[in-house]
């Protein structure tokens, strides 16, 4: 649909470009490049929303009701069965975590300056059982600071991990980057995370799982949270098991015991109630 605006906007500037007929084939000429290039680039840039197939995951995977009632359209108004409403702030600087791209001297990282374009990372990472294959593929917000092939790394091994939903259910991870993925993991800016999470109000601070997409605010993936005391690779795998056993029909739980684990599929962005951080789902108290 872009593409095609784009391509009549084209049409008139290279009219208007061409000025007389004696360079008409230079525009013509001029125009087939351009229109090339946005073809290109068009199949490069995965732009929000696609047209993937919209799978209820939650009633593949488990049949949970809670999951199987979430919208499968956004509409403004509609009351979410789940609403992350931030309680605390994170302003407290913390050391950014080390999955960085090279940065020039002196320039600060971005996590926050959004272009609104989804970048997906290549890559093929095949399941470890044919049996209830789960397919999801990475994006990345086209201009954050992060490197999509450590990114991708950190889901991968966090989802395959033997703490993991994996080792509960028949499920098994595959990680691909076709346009037909079952899931989508994609990290986004705290803004393009509050537009890809709506009905659910993220509040430009927390992530979320709607439909087929499990939205990481990059906030959250570069920072982490206080309560996690600087142990930013335990949180990120908090974050990917959560918001994916979200499509695995799973909803939330609370800390029950002081000072055992957090579950996993506890708010813990929002505090841990007097538990221990905790980002397995094989893992919980005592
Ligand atoms: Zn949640």
């Amino acid at each position: 649909m872009t593409t095609g605006r784009s391509e009549r906007r084209l049409g008139s500037r290279a009219r208007r470009a061409r000025g007389g007929r004696h360079s008409r084939r230079k525009s013509y000429k001029a125009q087939w490049f351009s229109v090339t290039a946005l073809a290109v680039l068009g199949m490069v840039m995965v732009v929000h929303p696609d047209a993937t197939k919209q799978r209820n995951l939650a009633a593949q995977f488990s049949g949970s009701a809670v999951a199987a009632s979430e919208p499968t359209k956004a509409p403004v108004a509609a009351v979410p069965t789940i609403v992350p409403t931030p309680t605390a702030t994170f302003t407290m600087p913390l050391r950014p975590a080390p999955t960085l791209t090279r940065q020039p001297r002196g320039s600060k990282p971005n996590v926050t300056v959004s272009t609104g374009r989804l970048l997906v990372v290549p890559g093929f990472v095949k399941a470890t059982g044919p049996h209830d294959k789960l397919t999801y593929r990475v994006e990345i917000e086209d201009g954050l600071s992060l490197n999509g092939v450590l990114v991708a790394a950190a889901i991968h091994k966090t989802l395959t991990d033997a703490r993991g939903w994996q080792s509960l259910g028949p499920v098994r991870f595959e990680r691909t980057d076709k346009i037909d993925a079952d899931l989508r993991v994609i990290v986004a800016t705290p803004s393009l995370t509050d537009k890809l999470c709506l009905p659910l109000d993220t509040g430009g601070e927390v992530s979320c799982r709607v439909e087929n997409r499990v939205v990481l605010n990059a906030k959250r993936w570069m920072y982490a949270v206080p309560a996690y005391a600087g142990k930013v690779d335990l949180y990120r795998s908090y974050l990917v098991n959560h918001e994916v056993g979200h499509a695995l029909g799973h909803g939330h739980s609370a800390c029950t015991k002081p000072n055992t684990p957090a579950p996993v599929m506890m708010q813990q962005t929002k505090g841990l109630g007097g538990c221990l951080p905790n980002a397995w789902p094989t893992i919980k108290a005592t």
